[in-house]
């Protein structure tokens, strides 16, 4: 997080930036979304459509490079963007090559975060409270997120199915 220790804190940035970050820091996001940005690309002058990938977290959102794009891929072992959401990675700062000198970069680090893919096995996910069976993703949702949502709202982790029930319950209750 910006701390105002780096004058480029003051500026208004975008975008996560290697200032971010103190040394040696990791950061370990959930990736929300990735969608389509534009750049200026200083070499060449020209504006350039890139991914730009936002997180959960409250951090800065990272236009994602061939590299980074291509790690997220290994790590998550996912080619299809669209399927990021709910993903973990680690962000930190690397330094490499750009137009021949050596930059402080943000990368994609290929160790894969230990609460890493959401859809393997059951370890952070609990059966339905109510039936007990498997709470699997519906829709946009992943399984985490069914979980999360249906605790919030009924103080348990259900599945999607004993969720609209408990919603229809409800409805029943306030009807009469
Ligand atoms: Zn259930």
């Amino acid at each position: 997080m910006a701390n105002g220790e780096d004058y480029r804190d003051y500026m208004d940035k975008e975008y996560l930036g290697s200032w971010d970050f103190r040394p040696g820091e990791e950061k370990t996001v959930t990736i929300k979304a990735v969608e389509q940005c534009e750049v200026f690309e200083q070499n060449t002058n020209k504006k350039k459509k890139m991914p730009k990938i936002t997180f959960y977290e409250n951090v800065k959102p990272i236009v994602a490079n061939n590299k980074n794009s291509k790690m997220i891929i290994a790590v998550t072992g996912i080619g299809n963007v669209k399927e990021w959401n709910g993903q973990k990675i680690t962000l930190r700062v690397e330094k490499d090559r750009a137009s021949g000198k050596l930059v402080d970069c943000i990368r994609v680090s290929p160790d894969k975060p230990k609460s890493g893919k959401v859809a393997e096995g059951p370890p952070s996910i609990p059966p339905c409270g109510d039936c007990g069976g498997e709470i699997t993703g519906v829709g946009d949702y992943t399984a985490e997120q069914v979980a999360a949502v249906n605790f919030k709202r009924y103080g348990v982790a259900l599945c999607a199915d004993c969720g609209n029930k408990r919603k229809e319950e409800k409805k029943e209750n306030v009807d009469t």
